[in-house]
Formats: C-alpha cells, structure tokens, sequence
C-alpha cells in the first residue's frame, strides 16, 4: 500500500538541509509520495528505511535500466492509464532487430541506421534506443560474435539479447559487461535457469509468455526466486492480440497493484507483418498504449521519424510545458547593427523563429521573453507579454548595450501593443515583424535600422 506524505516525512531525519535538491524534509516527502523523486536521494535516510520507503512508494509499473553510460536507457516507473492524469515517465524504447542468421551487410546497414537516423526537434534529440540481438541458430560463438559486433558499432545502444538457451544469454551477458542488457525470454521450462542467470549478472530478465496467463505464471516464478527486474512478452503477435494484453498488464498492474504484470512489456511488430508500413502502424498503436519497448525489423528514416515523434508528443509531461530560458540569444554572430527580435519562450516558437533567423543567416538578436511556455497570443491574453513586462524584461536584459540603433521587432500578431511599447521604451521604435516565422528571412533581408 502506498504511503502518504506524511508517513515517509515520519521516517526522514527532518535537518531540512536541502541537499536531496528540495528546500524541506516535507516537500521532499511529499514528492517521494506522488513518485517524482526517489527516496534514494535523501543521503540520511538508512537502508531500512530505504527498503521499507522504496517499496511502499515504488511505481506500479517496476522501473528497469538497461545498458550504460551513453546507451542507458530507462522503461518502466509508470503510475498511470491515461497523461492526463500526471505523465508518462520513460519513453518507449525503440529497437530494431538483428538476426545470428543475417548476412553481415544487413546487419552493418541497421547498425549504421541506428548510428545516422537522429533527429532534432524542439531541442530534444530524437534516435532508436534499442538493438535486439536474436541468436537463431543455437550457435555461441555466432551469438557472441554478433553481440560483440553490435556493442562495437553501435556505443549508444542498449541490447536485448535473445535466445532459448540460457547458456547462449549467460554468454552474451558476459560478452556485454558494464553495459548490462535485457536477457530475453524465460519460459516455464527456463525460469529456473534464467532465475539463476537473473541474479548472477545483475540483468534485467525478459519473460516470454505462451499467453497472458503463462506470462503472469512465469512472473510469479521469478519473482518468487527472488528476481526484481523483469520485462514482460505476452506472447501477442497480432495487433489486437498485443494491444489487447498491454492493456490488460497496465490496468491489472495500475488499478489492482496485480505484482506479476507490473512491469515494462516488450513487443514485436517485427514479428506482427512482413510489410514495413504495417510494422510502423502496429508500433504506433503499441507505443500509444503501453509498450515499454518496440522490436522493429528495420529503421528507415520515413517510418521512424513519425514514430519519434508521436513517442515525444505522448511522452511530453502535459503539466509542464516545454520552455527555453529567458535571455537574450546572438544568432549568425550578431554586432551593434543587428536587427533585434523577442518573442515568448514556448520551446515550439523559439525553435521555429531562431530556425528562421538562422536560416536567413541575418545576424540577429533575438530577446526570449519568459511567458510560462505560453505561446505569443495565448501569453498576451494572460497578461504575461505585455508592454510594461516587455520594457522591463529589456531593461533587465540590458540590450541597450549590444546595439547602438533603437529598434525593436515585435511579433505581428502583437501589432496591437505597438502604441504602448513605445510609451513604455522611450526612444525605442517599435517595428511590427510578419505575422508567420516563415515570412522572417525576406524580411530580414530588407531590414534597415529605422532612421
Ligand atoms: S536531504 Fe534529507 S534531510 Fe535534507 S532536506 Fe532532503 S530529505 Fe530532508
């Protein structure tokens, strides 16, 4: 049963001294108990208390962490059904699959798409995480020359590796060191094998179920033997099959605290259709409800990128929105004869006006107002980007001394304040700028500082 705020602020020291990064022993708790932080990060707290705070408070869905360093990767620590009711936590992974039964140009090809398909947007790096490793014909040295091939060309990824025999993944695992994958699947027949591999290389165990209830009967196995760390596989390999069960674990898991479906599923739509545009529709439908990883047979820039990108949106925390701080931004090396913007600091414009400015390659100053990630309009009706802020935001910003014109370029939708900004900034031109981002280079272009 999860503990209040109040029971784990009973168990901390209370010397409220901030050092877990939160002012008070009781916000700290507080946050402990809503699962937006760790008790670990306390320093005072005594293993007992850790143990006895850290399972009361866990997440329904067990958080696991594959790999290292550059190619960690984080699935699980789920706490709800749906966003809106506080967030999704870890994104869903995505891998691509690689076969012992291969030819080596197809593997160096997906090794080399993980490595190149990355895409920025918003700021935010967008890549695959994953790279599963199948061993297809009961053959180590194969399995582990191909493990070993994978963790050298591709440093960032995380591995699942895959195989029936629990010898094979013991020699995997140990092919991989520090970066500890996923060890997949344990059946009936293996749990005990793979228990025991479980606990001697610290590796996070996938369960292979026949069907859901195999799946939870496995669990049970290996939970009662002791292992923490599983990801489950319902055995699903048709679209309904698979979104049908993920919904089922989340549920059993979030609603009824049901131990042996808490945890991070992985799924296979490389195992769902042999059609490539399929494959990226049945992921899409098991990243949006619940997958904690994706087994893609390939990645190709067209369908991943879309995946990516609706893995951001949904894994977006819809209570905070995305901002970038409040500054002044040089763009294309600005000097005292720059022209010089502002807009709000939603993450969304500045990436697309700062883009813009950029790619008219204009030197620019661009002035980022903190709106609270609202948008111009939006932050304008709330009372956030008005003229008297905006003058005193560039007071603060100390502008003046960067350029020796008086000129400011406002958004076009704010044409409307134009009168009030320059009663607000004495001896400053106020120009209106076009109303779309898109429209900002040509005007650039054009622009001269007002006489
Ligand atoms: S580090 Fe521990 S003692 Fe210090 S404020 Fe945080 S919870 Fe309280």
């Amino acid at each position: 049963m999860a503990l209040t705020g109040i029971q784990i602020l009973k168990m901390l020291p209370k010397k409220n001294c901030g050092e877990c990064g939160i002012p008070t022993c009781l916000a700290f708790a507080m946050k402990v108990a809503a699962g937006q932080t760790e008790i670990g990060e306390c320093p005072y707290v005594s293993d007992e208390v850790k143990e006895t705070i850290g399972e009361a408070s866990a997440p329904p869905i067990r958080t696991i962490k594959l790999g290292a360093g550059e190619g960690a990767f984080t699935a699980g620590g789920e706490t709800c059904l749906f966003r809106h009711e506080k967030r999704f936590e870890n994104p869903t992974g995505i891998g691509v699959l690689v076969t012992t039964d291969m030819a080596a140009a197809d593997v160096e090809g997906r090794i080399n798409r993980f490595n190149t398909l990355c895409y920025e947007r918003v700021g935010v790096m967008l890549k695959a995480d994953l790279i599963a490793v199948k061993d297809t014909k009961g053959d180590e040295g194969a399995f582990t020359a191909l493990v070993k091939k994978v963790l050298d060309g591709a440093a960032k990824a995380s591995l699942v590796l895959i195989s029936d025999k629990p010898e094979l993944l013991a020699a995997g695992a140990k092919a991989c060191g520090d970066r500890k994958p996923l060890l997949y699947g344990a059946t009936a027949a293996t749990a005990e094998a793979m228990a025991k591999l479980g606990k001697e290389t610290g590796c996070a165990i996938g369960v292979k179920g026949a069907n859901l209830d195999d799946c939870v009967a496995v669990s049970e196995q290996l939970v009662a033997a002791g292992l923490k760390d599983l990801v489950i596989d319902t055995g699903a390999r048709t679209v309904k099959g698979a979104f049908e069960d993920n919904v089922v674990a989340r549920r059993s898991a979030v609603r009824k605290k049901f131990k042996p479906l808490g945890f991070p599923t992985i799924t296979f739509p490389c195992e769902i259709t042999d059609d490539p545009l399929m494959e990226a529709m049945v992921a899409s439908v098991l990243i949006a409800k619940y997958a904690g990883m994706v087994i893609l047979s390939d990645l190709q820039g067209d369908t991943l990128f879309p995946l990516l990108l609706e893995r951001l949106n949904i894994f977006t925390d819809p209570q905070r929105p995305m901002v970038v701080t409040e500054d002044i931004y040089p763009i294309n090396g600005p000097n005292e004869n720059s022209p010089v913007l502002i807009t709000c600091n939603f993450s969304l414009t500045y990436f697309i006006v700062s883009g813009e400015i950029e790619g008219s390659k204009v030197p620019s100053w661009l002035l980022i107002k903190d709106t609270e990630g609202l948008s111009v309009l939006t932050a304008w009706a709330a009372g956030k980007f008005g003229a008297d802020m905006i003058a005193q935001f560039m007071k603060k910003a100390e502008i003046e001394g960067k350029v020796k014109h008086r000129e400011l370029i406002i958004p076009g939708y704010l044409a409307s304040m134009k009168g009030e900004l320059e009663e607000e900034l004495p001896g400053w031109t106020i120009t209106i700028g076009p109303r779309e981002a898109g429209h900002l280079p040509s005007f650039l272009k054009e622009w001269k500082p007002a006489a």
